[in-house]
This record gives C-alpha cells, structure tokens and sequence, in this order.
C-alpha cells in the first residue's frame, strides 16, 4: 500500500507566526499540502477567500456542519472555524502531509480521530513579543486584540497535550526544526 501523508496540527498564539512558519514550510519543502479552512469571521484587509480561508456566512457553515462536511470544527472568539474533510483525505491519499493551522479545541479532536496525528505548539519567545506582534499586524481593533491575548492565556493551559512546542524566535530554525520532526514521525511504526 502507498504510505500516507501524516496529518499535523500547528496550534499557537494568535500573533505567535504560525503563519509565517506555515508559508515557509510550503516553500522549503515539498511534501506539504495546506488544508484551507472555512470560517464565519469577516475577511481582514488583504485576504481572499479561497485563499486564506473560504469566508462563508453562519448559515452556510451550520449547512456544511449538518452535511457531516468537517473532519473538525470549533468557535473561537465569536466566530465558527472548520476543516473540510474531502481535500485533507484526499492530499493524505495522495502521499502529502497535511497542516491544519487549527486552535487548540480543533487540535484536540484531530487527536482523537487520528491519534497518529503530530501536534505542535508554536509560541512567540517573550509575552511581550506576543503583544508586539499582535499589535504590529495592524489589522485588529484593541478590543480583539485583548480578547486574543486573554485567549492565548487560557490556550497555554493546553499546551501539553502537543507532541512539541516549538518557539519562533528565528523562523530558519523553526521551520527546519518542525521539518525534522515530522521526518522522525514518518519514521516511526506507530504513525505508519
Ligand atoms: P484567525 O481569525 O486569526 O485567522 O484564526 C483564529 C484561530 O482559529 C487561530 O488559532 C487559527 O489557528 C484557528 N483556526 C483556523 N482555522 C481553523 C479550523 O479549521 N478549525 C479550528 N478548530 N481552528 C481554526
């Protein structure tokens, strides 16, 4: 049988760069494929849906949920976000390994279902980094940004039902940090 993709998890602070990490991954490497979630929450400034995400209103999202249409779904801050199931089975099928960019809930029944899974946890490397970070994008209101740190508050608490944490300080490490621990996963009987 052709050996599967693996599925991985990457979980962090909002502000944390799990983004840049995610895009440094997909250019470095080539065993990756990005699953692209669906949420209900309003598009930033410069995000396309399709892209980023695939924006889709309450309703929409309630339909796909009834359709059985999420491998997993959770709401953070207001607002549904989901990972569709057809393109992660059929990515995995197709030998490619999966990042779902996913909370901590998600993560959480991504183990459940695929107890093969890797779960990784990325941190900014200082608090204050974390508010720089969030502050500096520009693209949230006061409010949000304190109701994310207070989020990435109650999130650290979970923190150690992840394989890894993995701190992004300088993202070349970090990047052939996480490739280096999803070849030893490959490697390992148990996720095969
Ligand atoms: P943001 O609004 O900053 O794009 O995302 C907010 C949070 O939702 C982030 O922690 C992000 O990783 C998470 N998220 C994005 N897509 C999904 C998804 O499909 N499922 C779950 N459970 N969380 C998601």
């Amino acid at each position: 049988m052709q050996n599967k993709g693996i599925l991985m998890v990457i979980s962090g602070f909002s502000g944390a760069g799990k983004g840049t990490l995610v895009k440094k991954l997909l250019s470095e490497y080539d065993n990756y494929a990005l699953s692209i979630s669906m949420t209900t929450r309003q598009p930033r400034e410069g995000e396309e849906d399709g892209r980023e995400y695939f924006f889709r209103t309450r309703e929409q999202f309630e339909e796909n949920i009834a359709k059985n249409g999420f491998i997993e779904y959770a709401q953070y801050c207001g607002n549904y976000y989901g990972t569709p199931k057809a393109y992660v089975e059929e990515q995995m099928q197709a030998g490619k390994d999966v990042i779902l960019e996913i909370e901590i809930q998600g993560a959480m029944k991504i183990k459940e279902q695929f107890p093969e899974s890797l779960l990784l946890f990325v941190t900014p490397p200082s608090a204050e980094e974390l508010q720089k970070r969030l502050v500096g994008r520009g693209t949230e209101t006061a409010d949000v940004i304190a109701q994310r740190l207070s989020r990435a508050y109650e999130e650290s608490e979970g923190m150690d039902a992840y394989d890894y944490i993995v701190v992004n300080d300088d993202l070349d490490v970090c990047a052939a940090e996480v490739q280096k621990f999803v070849e030893a996963a490959k490697n390992e009987p148990s996720r095969r």
